[in-house]
């Protein structure tokens, strides 16, 4: 999987982590910000900037 992947895998289950619901996969529907917000950075799309063999964000074309 590219870095950048991971680290929004990461990111997103971080975000998760706020949500009391989400954090124990409650089945329960809530209203939930940090769902919203995990979509919103799963649909961020950018050309990964390697240096180095290093990743170092994302361009982002417009
Ligand atoms: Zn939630």
């Amino acid at each position: 999987m590219a870095e950048h992947e991971i680290k929004k895998n990461y990111i997103i289950s971080e975000l998760r982590s706020l949500c009391a619901h989400c954090v124990s996969k409650s089945q329960l529907p809530h209203r939930c910000p940090v769902k919203e917000l995990s979509l919103r950075i799963e649909s961020l799309r950018g050309v990964p900037l390697i240096v180095n063999s290093e990743f170092k964000g994302l361009l982002w074309s417009h």
